[in-house]
């Protein structure tokens, strides 16, 4: 397994609250800014960047379907909200002159590309992040089964899950101040003790693929880059 600092290729996964600042919905253009600025110094590192931002600051399918809207069709809105999300993110990256693109796994060739697997290999490749957007293109995922799958398909060599808190703890440590952080857990503990990192489709698909998934503050500046490069606290999901 990789130690940190010799990562040449990750998954970010982000939540679309990430994105929302201090507002209650929608995106903050300066906070979205920030975590642009978060992967630039990644990239500056030369490590190769794929990206999965959800979409929950816009639009969430079981919000939907709870109000009375058919599901799937809910979830179709959620994952349009998440192509949103990444053009924002795409929008932030080239202001700093990070190459960009967008791959959408549900086709709009006018705002994003088709999710080819071999040309977004090739766009790492290149140096060029890439943001996947619409999810998996299916209903009835989410998000982080859609990082998962990605970052099987692109080789990635972790998930690393930015959130408000530094790592997975026993209980919400914002909440319970006593709450214990782990440093290390398996997914199998992740799965059996319902501890909130990713859904459990999402863990499975990580287990059986022995992706590990490093979970760590968002909120942290400099963080990203100094789990990359050795330092900082994250809890390391893994066999
Ligand atoms: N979604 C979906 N299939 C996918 C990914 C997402 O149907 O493969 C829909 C689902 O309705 C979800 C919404 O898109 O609620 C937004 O994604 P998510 O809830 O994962 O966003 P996050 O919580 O990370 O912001």
């Amino acid at each position: 397994s990789k130690t940190p600092g010799s990562y040449s290729r990750v998954m970010l996964k982000i939540s679309g609250e990430a994105l929302m600042g201090d507002q209650g919905y929608g995106l903050h253009p300066p906070t979205v800014a920030r975590i642009a600025q978060e992967v630039k110094s990644v990239h500056d590192m030369g490590v190769e960047i794929c990206m999965v931002i959800g979409g929950g600051n816009i639009f969430r399918g079981l919000q939907g379907s709870a109000q009375g809207m058919e599901r799937a069709t809910a979830d179709y809105m959620g994952m349009l909200a998440t192509v949103m999300n990444a053009l924002a993110m795409q929008a932030a990256l080239e202001a700093l002159a990070i190459h960009t693109r967008v791959i959408s796994a549900i086709r709009m060739d006018e705002v994003a590309e088709p999710y080819i697997r071999r040309r977004a290999i090739r766009h790492l490749e290149k140096k060029r992040v890439c943001v996947f957007a619409a999810g998996t293109g299916n209903p009835y995922f989410t998000t982080d089964t859609a990082a998962t799958l990605r970052a099987n398909e692109m080789n990635c060599e972790a998930i690393f899950k930015g959130t408000k808190v530094d790592g997975v703890y026993d209980r919400d440590p914002k909440k319970f101040p006593d709450a214990k952080r782990y440093d290390s857990v398996t997914y199998d503990e992740v799965l059996q003790k319902h501890l909130g990192v990713m859904d459990a489709s999402a863990i499975a698909l990580a287990r059986d693929n022995d992706l590990p998934i490093i979970v760590f503050s968002l909120d942290e500046p400099g963080g990203f880059r100094g789990i990359l490069a050795g330092n900082g606290t994250y809890t390391r999901v893994h066999g």
